[in-house]
């Protein structure tokens, strides 16, 4: 069992998920990844230590358990292994910080701004 970031994470990139892993095992994509990779976060399948700790400080609703993937984002768990089978495309995601190294305040998204985001991958919503 592992955690896993869906595409609802996708151009969000707010890594308030990444501020609370206690491993370090949260990835973005390197530069040099090819550009279809998707603009998200993974979460590292075996790295993970399945704390749960990143799936309430998501504000977009994007983390979930393995087992409990909606249908329509069942294809995310094989996007996330990649971290694992393609480690060079990836590096470990850094919480974004201000020039005094203070953690930069996130735009919280209100509740049809979550539903919108949802409808773009989700279209039964
Ligand atoms: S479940 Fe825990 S270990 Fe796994 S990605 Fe989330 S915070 Fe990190
Ligand atoms: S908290 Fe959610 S939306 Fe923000 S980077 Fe992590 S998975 Fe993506």
């Amino acid at each position: 069992m592992a955690y896993v970031i869906t595409r609802l994470c996708v151009d969000c990139l707010d890594q308030g998920c990444v501020e609370v892993c206690p491993v370090e095992c949260i990835y973005e994509v390197k530069q040099a990844a090819p550009p279809e990779r998707p603009n998200m976060l993974y979460i590292h399948p075996t790295e993970c230590i399945n704390c749960g700790a990143c799936e309430p400080e998501c504000p977009w609703h994007a983390i979930f358990e393995d087992r409990e993937l909606p249908d329509v984002f069942a294809g995310d768990q094989a996007l996330n292994a990649q971290t694992e089978e393609q480690p060079k495309l990836f590096r470990v995601a850094s919480p974004h910080r201000d020039a005094e190294g203070r953690l930069q305040p996130k735009v919280r998204p209100t509740a049809d701004d979550v539903r919108l985001n949802r409808k773009r991958w989700d279209d039964k919503l």
